[in-house]
């Protein structure tokens, strides 16, 4: 079981790494993700390769390294455009924070290496050279039976490292596979190791997650474990409900994530859109991009939308402009994941969303930089000086033409504005 024939396609530079690593005389595999995907018909994000060449030598054998994480053996070897990590074969020493190997030792076996990785499934390494896939933890056949299996001990995989337990949430959601009976297990004794691990590391985990195509199975277990604690402790207040027939927030916040589509802003939205209390800051602890966290907080201040079918197209408008128009489409969205948790008409959602698209094609202002005036033209025409309260009147000016879009001409906007001072 342990070593048989593949073959497989690679990108060029990926072959090119591979053979410049073999004519030096070093060996080269393709190992973790990549090679999953590869093996089981998806095509690989990026390519994790590893190899016995040391950090020192993979610089000697390449014109263009970087020194990435080169403590842990791992350079950036670049190719025309293209970046890619190579990692130095190796064995981790003893754990004793729960998060970091002490020491790295850099080793010729790659048999050795496998066996210091968290999942069977991630254990593999594939030989280009000689074609052999080395499988000595049975990863190939857990990839057949869908089965998420720790390498070696679970317990002790799982207290080395306390990332590990939420790796195996993350797996279980994005590959949609179960969790082998053993691994989980020993899950609940090492999930206050999770803490230990930084916010960032963690936090990666979970927006992985979130590009699931159903997220739930792996909210499910991180919530059950109690991993959102110190991310996102709102969470743990959601209730998880009785059964099926009567769901809790916590079960309807799941299923709220998994019909939004995989983008972060819109899913962390959806996970504390029944929050209660609202938290003040939301997110605050995930340590999240600007962007991201910005319109996240956005969409979960706006919440749900009160829609009506007899909304007049004013009413529509003024939406947008409360809302902003850059949001609106993510907003109705998160509202129609809502309507289709609570089993309500989703149909109202896509009647909004078609009266919005129409109302930001129709050429009505929505917005100040649509107004036929601005700020320039106050001064002159009314004898005003420049300052704050000149935004403030074009403000007032939108709001009136919101509501009365035919007004949206240079000389009544002045008259109405003169008639605001
Ligand atoms: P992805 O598709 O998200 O890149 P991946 O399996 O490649 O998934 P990475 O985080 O890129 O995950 O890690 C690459 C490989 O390194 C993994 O497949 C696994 O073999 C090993 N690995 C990563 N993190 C850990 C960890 N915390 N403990 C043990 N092995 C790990
Ligand atoms: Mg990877």
């Amino acid at each position: 079981m342990s070593s048989a024939r593949y073959d497989f396609d690679m990108p060029e530079t990926v072959r090119s790494v591979c053979n410049s690593l073999s004519t030096a005389g070093e060996r080269a595999y393709l190992v973790g993700g990549s090679l999953r995907d590869l093996l089981s018909g998806r095509p690989p994000v990026d390519w994790d390769l590893a190899t016995t060449a040391t950090p020192k030598r993979i610089m000697e054998i390449f014109s263009r390294v970087v020194p990435t994480g080169i403590d842990h053996g791992t350079v950036t070897v670049l190719m025309g455009d293209d970046a890619l990590e190579v990692t130095t074969l190796r064995g981790d020493g003893a754990y004793t924070d729960g998060r970091h190997p002490d020491s790295v030792e850099f080793i010729k076996d790659i048999e050795e290496d496998l066996a210091r990785r968290d999942f069977t499934i991630n254990a593999m390494a594939w030989e280009p050279e000689e074609r052999i896939l080395h499988d000595p933890f049975g990863g190939r056949d857990d990839l057949t039976a869908r089965l998420l299996r720790a390498v070696g001990d679970p317990v002790a995989r799982f207290t080395e490292d306390g990332l590990r337990v939420m790796r195996a949430a993350r797996f279980a959601a994005t590959l949609d596979f179960d969790i082998e009976k053993g691994t989980l297990e020993a899950m609940p004794a090492a999930t206050p190791k999770l803490v230990l691990v930084s916010v960032e590391r963690r936090r990666d985990e979970l927006l992985k997650t979130l590009k699931a195509r159903a997220p739930s199975r792996g909210l499910l277990i991180m919530k059950e474990f109690g991993m959102f604690d110190r991310l996102i402790d709102e969470v743990h207040n959601l209730e998880d409900g009785q059964d099926e027939s009567e769901p809790g927030a916590w079960k309807r916040t799941v299923r709220r994530v998994d019909f939004c589509p995989a983008q972060n802003a819109l899913r962390l939205a959806a996970l504390l859109l029944d929050a209660i209390p609202r938290p003040r800051k939301p997110f605050a602890s995930l340590r999240l991009d600007r962007k991201t966290h910005k319109k996240a907080s956005r969409l979960l201040n706006i919440g749900k939308i009160d829609y009506q079918s007899d909304w007049t197209n004013a009413r529509i408008r003024r939406f947008l402009y409360e809302t902003g128009a850059d949001i609106a489409m993510d907003i109705i969205t998160l509202w129609k994941a809502d309507l289709r948790v609570a089993d309500t008409n989703f149909g109202a959602a896509d009647e909004l969303l078609d009266r919005v698209k129409s109302a930001m094609s129709s050429g009505d202002p929505l917005a100040a930089k649509d107004l036929r005036v601005d700020g320039d033209d106050m001064m002159t025409d009314l004898d005003l000086e420049p300052g704050p309260h000149l935004g403030n009147l074009l403000e007032r000016l939108l709001s009136h033409v919101i509501d009365h879009p035919e007004d949206n001409e240079k000389s009544k906007l002045i008259e109405i504005a003169r008639g605001m001072l």
